[in-house]
């Protein structure tokens, strides 16, 4: 049993109690409801950002949308509308740290709070390594791994102010494993896996927990030109058990627990979302 100890908040009360649970502590079905929260996703105009966006508003957000292309995040922000919610589209070159710093501000002013941050924006270049120069590797960190990080720690002190929060950044499935063609990209989310890691570690002290949802293949619009010649796709799904490139909305379960309070004890972790490649490494029968 906790102590009682003259002049300690409700809160400080709470946080012992918690931290003392006994083994046969009641159990209690945790809410994968969203009401209430604010969440801004990175890379929210189309794709897998849209996707997570859209799993988010249904489990009941509002939604700030951040990217760069103003079309896309206006029709995005008009299907979080049409699902009730409220949408605040933020234009942001996450390449652009100033603009970061901007973007978690803007979120936080308009809706009073932020309470889930999804990094979703990325990029890739398929080229063999010889072909990389400085400025690709510049500008491939810094949309992949700088801007990502440095939202993570503007939203820190917003969320620690609140009592806690979630990040959830997009990995991917070269986390574990490399196809060629990709070095940078995989540098990039190499770098991502970590950082989730180390954010992880220092920010539990402020309950935010930090967690990757890594997918394998997906079907949009970075995946286009692979998926649409028939040889590469056949190639690709033959090493997939479940037999299909992933869609927008495999990741809906996923990006909702980890949003959500279910996952209040899940911290530094990774979800792969794959169809099952990872299970044989991708090799062919
Ligand atoms: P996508 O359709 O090309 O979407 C990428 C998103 O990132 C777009 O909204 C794009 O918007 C945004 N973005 C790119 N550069 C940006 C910048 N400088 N500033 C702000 N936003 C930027 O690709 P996707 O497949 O949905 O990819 C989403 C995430 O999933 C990426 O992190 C990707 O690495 C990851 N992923 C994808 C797959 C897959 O198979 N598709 C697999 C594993 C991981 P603008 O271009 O308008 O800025």
């Amino acid at each position: 049993m906790p102590t009682k100890r003259a002049g300690k908040s409700t809160k400080g009360k709470a946080k012992e109690r918690e931290r003392r649970m006994t083994p046969n502590s009641e159990f209690e079905m945790p809410s994968f409801r969203l009401d209430g929260r604010v969440a801004l996703i990175t890379g929210g105009g189309r794709g897998l950002g849209l996707g997570m966006a859209l799993a988010l508003a249904h489990a009941g957000a509002d939604i700030a949308i951040a990217s760069r292309t103003a079309d896309e995040l206006d029709a995005a922000a008009g299907m979080i509308r049409a699902l009730g919610r409220q949408a605040l589209v933020v234009p942001t070159d996450v390449g652009d740290v100033a603009a970061v710093r901007a973007m978690i501000h803007r979120t936080a002013a308009h809706f009073g709070r932020l309470d889930v941050l999804v990094n979703a924006a990325g990029i890739n270049y398929r080229r063999p390594i010889e072909t990389f120069t400085e400025e690709d590797w510049d500008k491939l960190m810094a949309i992949n791994l700088k801007g990502a990080f440095f939202a993570c720690q503007e939203v820190r002190p917003i969320m620690k102010k609140q009592g806690g929060g979630k990040i959830v950044n997009i990995g991917s499935i070269v986390f574990e494993i490399v196809v060629p063609n990709v070095a940078l990209y995989a540098i990039s989310k190499g770098g991502m896996r970590q950082m989730t890691r180390a954010l992880a570690l220092e920010y539990a002290a402020d309950r935010i927990n930090v967690n990757a949802i890594a997918p394998g293949r997906f079907w949009t619009k970075m995946t286009d030109a692979f998926f649409s010649v028939p040889e590469l796709y056949e190639s690709a799904v033959s090493v997939i058990p479940l037999g299909r490139p992933g869609r927008p909305a495999d990741l809906a379960g996923a990006t909702v627990l980890l949003a959500s309070e279910a996952s209040d004890y899940i911290t530094g972790q990774t979800i792969y979302i794959d169809g099952g490649w990872l299970i044989n490494g991708g090799v062919k029968a």
